[in-house]
């Protein structure tokens, strides 16, 4: 471990967020790297080669906070990239009673595997970026040629989750869509948030953060509009309201 306490880069951690686990005061870590090229991304500053990091200044900085929260949340870039950090910070924080949670893209599911079989799991966050049965969208939005083992990898993690859910083995399962005007039809959110069974949350998309400058941001009326032509109940998460359930 590299000890570099003064040099400890504290913009790879949100200190205190009620946000990416409803309910719970998190703390989350975000590790640099990801295998997609989102043109929503909001993290695309993050996109590039990890360098190492401080990981004893990042444990001090969870122990700093380990009053004021109950969980540790890893998210990106694609945090399942760097499976041995992953597992090892996991490790660590489970020693200091900290619940764990992974926002993923899904495209290592075998990480996601082992996590649980090690109980270093306790709530996993998919986000659904299209349809998986329309593999030429999923690849636009995700800025690669060609999406088709991504799917299958994608379709693998969510099976996980909900075996993992199923047998108790993790608490929370959600998966998630970030929606921005015209991105994507009702009929694909429709298919998305069916397909599964799952908890579902809509998300808000905000334009002014993304990489692609060409985006537009949809309103809370306008995703609740969305949500309600989907058949079954969801969450929304929006700016104006946080987290409502719609019916
Ligand atoms: S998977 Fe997440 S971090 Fe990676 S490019 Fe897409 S939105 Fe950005």
């Amino acid at each position: 471990m590299q000890l570099n306490l003064d040099n400890f880069d504290k913009s790879i951690v949100v200190p205190f967020s009620t946000i990416d686990w409803p309910g719970k005061a998190s703390m989350v870590v975000f590790l640099r790297g990801c295998n997609f090229r989102c043109c929503y991304c909001q993290n695309y500053k993050i996109w590039g080669a990890a360098p190492p990091i401080d990981v004893d200044g990042l444990l001090r900085e969870i122990r700093r906070n380990r009053d004021y929260i109950s969980a540790l949340i890893f998210s990106g870039g694609e945090p399942t990239m760097r499976p041995n950090l992953l597992q090892s910070l996991a490790e660590e924080a489970k020693k200091e009673g900290l619940l764990i949670g992974i926002e993923t893209n899904g495209a290592f599911p075998e990480v996601l595997d082992t996590l649980i079989d090690a109980q270093l799991l306790d709530a996993l966050f998919i986000d659904l970026k299209a349809p998986l049965s329309d593999p030429q969208k999923y690849a636009r939005i995700i800025g690669i040629g060609n999406a088709n083992a991504y799917v299958e990898k994608i379709t693998k993690a969510i099976n996980i989750g909900c075996a993992a859910l199923a047998a108790h083995k993790i608490l929370e399962f959600e998966l998630r869509t970030t929606l921005f005007k015209g991105l994507l039809s009702q009929n694909e959110i429709t298919e998305m948030v069916n397909q599964f069974g799952v908890r579902y949350a809509l998300q808000q998309g905000r334009a002014e953060m993304c990489v692609q400058r060409d985006l537009t941001t949809l309103t809370r009326d306008e995703i609740v509009e969305l949500a309600a032509q989907c058949g079954r109940p969801l969450r929304i998460r929006t700016r104006e309201k946080g987290d409502e359930d719609i019916c």
